[in-house]
């Protein structure tokens, strides 16, 4: 087959066959091998054929999936190492009494500012102290007689 011009650029691309690429993500990668697709000779861009690009596509979710379960443990391994429940974890960042549960079984991603904040307690731990000190305690509303004219 020839003809096949380039997305980009309106170059000629050159058929290619059984070669290997590597999806990263994250920190993490995996090689995907015997992909097989259009290459342009002029600026290199890949237009994967239908089934090498749903392999190449499926490694990325994997990936994706991979790193979410690492953030997952990840998360769970500080807050233990904290000392702290899921409850009182959850109370600490917001998002609901489930929040933490829900992250630890990887069923949503914790907000960037989550892990951001157990990333610092996890290398400085005594500022739990801190944190903990300045939340308010939750306290009934006083009772107030009503006042008699
Ligand atoms: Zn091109």
């Amino acid at each position: 087959m020839s003809g096949v011009l380039c997305g980009e650029c309106a170059k000629p691309s050159a058929h290619f066959d059984h070669e290997a690429f590597t999806v990263t993500y994250d920190g993490l990668s995996s090689e995907v091998t015997g992909l097989s697709g259009w290459r342009c000779e002029s600026c290199g861009d890949i237009v994967f054929d239908p089934d090498s690009a749903e392999r190449y596509a499926a490694a990325g979710d994997a990936l994706i999936l991979q790193a979410r379960d690492r953030q997952a443990r990840e998360l769970k391994r500080i807050r233990t190492r904290l000392g702290l429940t899921q409850h009182s974890a959850a109370a600490l960042t917001g998002g609901g009494h489930n929040a933490f549960s829900r992250y630890e079984r990887g069923e949503v991603p914790p907000m960037p500012a989550v892990v951001n904040l157990f990333k610092l307690l996890d290398r400085h731990p005594d500022l739990l102290h801190e944190l903990q000190a300045a939340r308010p305690a939750r306290r009934k509303p006083a009772h107030r007689p009503a006042a008699s004219a």
